[in-house]
């Protein structure tokens, strides 16, 4: 969401003049687009600003920019304890930033529930994988999660705009796209649904070689867009689909709306559709209240459903939201100890659910060169899995078809 936010803000500083430089040496301005959903991801973001802000001493006419969730969180805070960064800009505020940058210092964090960047086109960086944003904002509120304070209301991007980023995406090359939302199911514009959106712009991009989103929320997961997964096409067979626990008690005191039960009834829906969907999840450790019992209930729950993947988290205190004022906080060496076990377990599912592909044939979209060796490339498959095989340069930017022969827990090994 950050990449495709930051092409957003590209585009706009390009259309008021700017030039857009990766070396941050030859850099006037240098912005910091962040994320706030846990305290980790700030701390790395102030970490990374502090290496930056010497670079004023040799420079004084450098500016920093903070934009995105933290910037929206605590941003005016951040500018007042003199770390350096001249401006904070709000997820609603982007194209005012280059009238900001006009003054010397200052602040635009207000929300505006309409903005949806209409008729703007953003830059793509990617050489091969574009992500299109399709809405911004979140409406759901569960406990544990800062995202509806830091970016706003729910709100759908127009058809017209989806349609135009994506055919863009295509015209460059990108073979694999990625539309995305916070809940890309509750995805209305006019009389245009999800599932809706899904099968038109397949049709209208006939171009288009791969299709996926995220993220899915289980409660919003109908029956017509498990419908639309089983019809395959463009669209690739996997999805992902947070779990954050396997609990019933958690799962309501996070303010999930769903059971597992009904989860469960999800998963089975959309494998019966589509046989081989890999769905991956997200899943919390240590969220406030939950025992032993209630983490065994995860435990259970990841063996029953066997996720291709599953990234999984410590919960982290998010102040201002309603689990944050929860009084059963977990202890720290607790909440890493579970999140400990819970990677474990994954593990060997994982290693499991990869091995299973051996000797089956796969179609990798080649992205780079494998990280080991110049010999070998590296790419995923339409499951979302990450393939390496023997090959070189030409064979990059191309979807080639593979025979899996072997398998880590992460990488199908091909040729
Ligand atoms: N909109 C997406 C998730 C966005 S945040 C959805 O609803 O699925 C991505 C993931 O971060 C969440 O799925 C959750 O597992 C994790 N997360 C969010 N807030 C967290 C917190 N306070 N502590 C730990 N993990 C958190
Ligand atoms: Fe956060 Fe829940 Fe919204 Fe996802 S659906 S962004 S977890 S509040």
């Amino acid at each position: 969401m950050n990449v495709a936010d930051t092409e957003l803000i590209i585009c706009i500083l390009n259309d008021a003049g700017y030039k857009y430089v990766q070396d941050i040496d030859a850099a006037d301005i240098l912005l910091f687009n962040t994320c706030s959903v846990r305290e980790h991801a700030e701390q790395r973001v102030l970490g990374r600003i502090s290496n930056e802000r010497h670079r004023k001493k040799s420079k004084p006419e450098l500016k920093i920019v903070l934009l995105g969730c933290m910037a929206q969180r605590i941003g005016e805070r951040l500018i007042r304890e003199d770390l350096g960064i001249d401006y904070a800009v709000g997820v609603d505020q982007y194209k005012a930033l280059p009238r900001l940058l006009e003054q010397n210092q200052g602040c635009l964090l207000d929300f505006d529930t309409n903005e949806n960047y209409q008729h703007l086109l953003p830059v793509h960086q990617g050489e091969h994988c574009a992500f299109v944003t399709i809405m911004r904002g979140c409406n759901n509120y569960c406990s544990y999660c800062i995202v509806p304070y830091v970016r706003g209301r729910e709100r759908s991007r127009p058809y017209e705009d989806i349609l135009q980023d994506l055919q863009s995406a295509v015209k460059r090359n990108m073979k694999d796209v990625t539309l995305l939302g916070q809940n890309v199911n509750s995805y209305h514009w006019k009389d245009l649904s999800f599932p809706a959106l899904l099968k038109r712009l397949q049709e209208d991009v006939p171009e288009l070689y791969r299709l996926r989103f995220v993220t899915s929320h289980p409660k919003d997961l109908s029956d017509d867009l498990v419908q639309v997964m089983g019809d395959g096409g463009k669209l690739c067979e996997h999805i992902h689909l947070p779990m954050q626990s396997g609990s019933n008690a958690s799962l309501i005191r996070m303010n999930r709306s769903y059971t597992y039960e009904q989860y469960l009834n999800r998963v089975k829906a959309l494998r019966a559709a589509s046989k081989d969907i890999a769905i991956t999840t997200d899943l919390i450790a240590g969220f406030p209240g939950e025992t032993q019992e209630h983490f065994e209930a995860t435990l259970s729950a990841m063996r029953e459903i066997e996720f291709d993947y599953a990234f999984c988290f410590k919960y982290s205190e998010r102040e201002g939201t309603a689990a944050a004022k929860y009084q059963d906080q977990l202890p720290e060496e607790l909440r890493l100890s579970r999140l400990q076990t819970m990677i474990e377990l994954q593990r060997e599912i994982t290693l499991n659910k990869f091995r299973a592909q051996i000797g089956k044939e796969v179609e990798v979209y080649v992205e780079s060169f494998s990280k080991k060796s110049m010999r070998q490339v590296s790419g995923k498959t339409r499951d979302f899995k990450i393939a390496v095989l023997d090959g070189d340069r030409s064979q990059i930017g191309t979807l080639v078809r593979a025979k899996v022969i072997a398998a880590t827990a992460g990488t199908l090994i091909c040729e």
